[in-house]
């Protein structure tokens, strides 16, 4: 445990040291839970944004992108459930004063049987060896079978009372369990009280005339309001998707973990109109689709896994989560939800609007089923950067640190250095970096020994270093230094831009879908 928090310290102090994110506000003493995007952050949150829409939208033809405002009409969220039901069961100890979700208290600890389980696994994984079947051990250990019954019981009467709203049995559920607050160990717990998550706000200037408002706590909303504009302006024909990126605000009790869970947050996400009874199908595409999209970027296919909803939110008859291996365990990075025709019904119900699809073949209009995949940016960019950041030992005994970002993510692509300050070096490489910069996001650097430049950008991120020599005024080459390899190659000037846009770029990454 304390190894996972001194990694994920790291991972922390590092995206600040490098320019990745800031605490917000941090002249004041910053803001909880909200965090900017420094220079090299925001570029790689944009290189990923680019990547999810590029993936969805443009490689895609049945699905279009919309970008719809923060603000909506109050009743959209009468409508989606959400002023009545987005709630999370918050209980305090009454010791320490710390407030906790009641439901995320329970599943840490079922959490903690889990890596019981890991334990036995690893043990026989030991004692087995080469012989050693995981499936097979898992489905016939007394132990483990023991340990995972005890986690199915637990998680199913949580699932069950939350689903009552019975929150008096969620606290006896944390009692029975002898669940302690994690700080301190104090088990002198309050009731358990819903919490409803949405941040208001007030549209107008006058007291008496302005009207409730809420920050949208999902872009959902934005697109179900508009499919019928889209499918017809856009003349879609079911099945098709609509896909937005962009901001949703919600009041988190427990917002720690840096920006795993924010107040103020991004969202990728598309919304899959089709035909009623077909969700099945499209809901097993998009798992598999998007789990392929997470694996194109190579961070390893065994730090991800599916986790299947015992409860299930009120509109969904599905849904899945695909979680990630962060610095502090499995935990959902991406959703995956079949949300029938609930929401379409809902603002059909409060708009008074029909919103329905007229099919040619069936000749029957109907109202399409949703089939919804939708993932955090923040997340993702705590995804890949956590996973990214390696310390790494050298054949000479000492130590790199190395941030080895997907390079079609990486903010900077290649940095350019003249070998020393004189003798007409920097104007070769200044040169390079205007051939370069159409192309690609790069950057000059010409201070401290070459070595020392090296490890800055290994720290950075950049997959690329081109040193510029004396040799490089006579033969028109340079020493290309690749950052995971730590490979030099003598190349030409000429074929920088090819062998760059190799690695670089978004076809060759997403290729790997296919
Ligand atoms: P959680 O259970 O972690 O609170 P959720 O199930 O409420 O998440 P969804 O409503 O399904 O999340 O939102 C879709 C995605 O948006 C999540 O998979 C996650 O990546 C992201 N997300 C949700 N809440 C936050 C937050 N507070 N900060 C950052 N990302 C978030």
């Amino acid at each position: 445990m304390a190894n996972q928090d001194d990694q994920f310290k790291k991972v922390i102090s590092h995206a600040k040291e490098y320019g990745y994110v800031f605490q917000s506000s941090e002249i004041y003493d910053g803001l909880s839970a909200v965090y900017d995007y420094a220079q090299n952050g925001a570029e790689l949150k944009k290189n990923i944004r680019d990547y999810w829409w590029k993936a969805m939208v443009q490689m895609h033809d049945n699905i279009v992108g919309i970008d719809s405002s923060i603000f909506m009409h109050p009743t959209t969220w009468k409508a989606s459930g959400h002023v009545d039901a987005f709630n999370d069961p918050l209980i305090d100890n009454k010791d320490s004063k710390k407030r906790y979700r009641a439901d995320v208290l329970i599943e840490d600890y079922c959490a903690k049987i889990e890596g019981k389980i890991d334990k036995e696994v690893a043990k026989a994984q030991k004692r087995f060896g080469e012989a050693f079947n995981k499936e097979e051990f898992l489905s016939t250990n007394p132990r483990v079978l023991g340990y995972q019954e005890k986690i199915d019981s637990i998680l199913t009467r949580m699932g069950k009372s939350l689903e009552a709203e019975d929150l008096a049995d969620v606290k006896a559920l944390i009692e029975e369990l002898e669940i302690a607050d994690p700080l301190t160990g104090s088990r002198n717990w309050t009731e358990v009280k819903q919490f409803n998550l949405m941040f208001g706000t007030k549209l107008g200037a006058s007291a008496d005339t302005a009207m409730d408002l809420y920050l949208r706590p999902e872009t959902a909303q934005g697109i179900f309001v508009n499919f019928l504009n889209v499918q017809k302006t856009g003349r879609m024909k079911i099945p098709f998707g609509i896909a937005q990126t962009g901001k949703a605000f919600r009041n988190e009790i427990v917002a720690r973990q840096f920006i795993f869970r924010m107040r103020e947050f991004e969202q990728m996400e598309m919304q899959f109109f089709i035909k009623p009874g077909t969700q099945k199908e499209w809901f097993e595409y998009w798992k598999e689709t998007r789990l392929k999209w997470h694996h194109s970027l190579g961070m390893g296919v065994e730090n991800y896994r599916f986790h299947d909803h015992e409860k299930l939110a009120h509109y969904a008859d599905a849904a899945t989560d695909i979680e990630f291996k962060f610095p502090f365990g499995f935990k959902e990075l991406e959703g995956i939800h079949s949300r029938t025709d609930f929401d379409l019904k809902q603002h059909e119900e409060f708009s008074g609007k029909k919103l329905q699809y007229f099919d040619h073949e069936e000749k029957a209009s109907y109202t399409p089923y949703v089939l919804e995949t939708s993932i955090g940016l923040d997340r993702m960019f705590l995804a890949v950067f956590s996973n990214s950041l390696v310390e790494e030992e050298l054949e000479n005994n000492t130590t790199r640190t190395v941030l080895k970002l997907p390079a079609v993510l990486a903010p900077v692509k290649a940095a350019i250095f003249p070998l020393v300050k004189k003798d007409g070096l920097p104007e070769v490489a200044k040169q390079i970096v205007e051939d370069l910069k159409w192309d690609f996001n790069v950057f000059y650097d010409e201070k401290d020994a070459v070595g020392k430049r090296y490890r800055r950008q290994d720290a950075a991120g950049t997959p690329f270093c081109i040193t510029v020599d004396h040799d490089s005024l006579e033969d028109d080459s340079v020493t290309i230094r690749h950052r995971d390899t730590m490979e030099q190659k003598r190349v030409k000037i000429a074929d920088l831009k090819d062998i760059i846009n190799a690695e670089v770029d978004v076809k060759h990454w997403l290729q790997k879908m296919q």
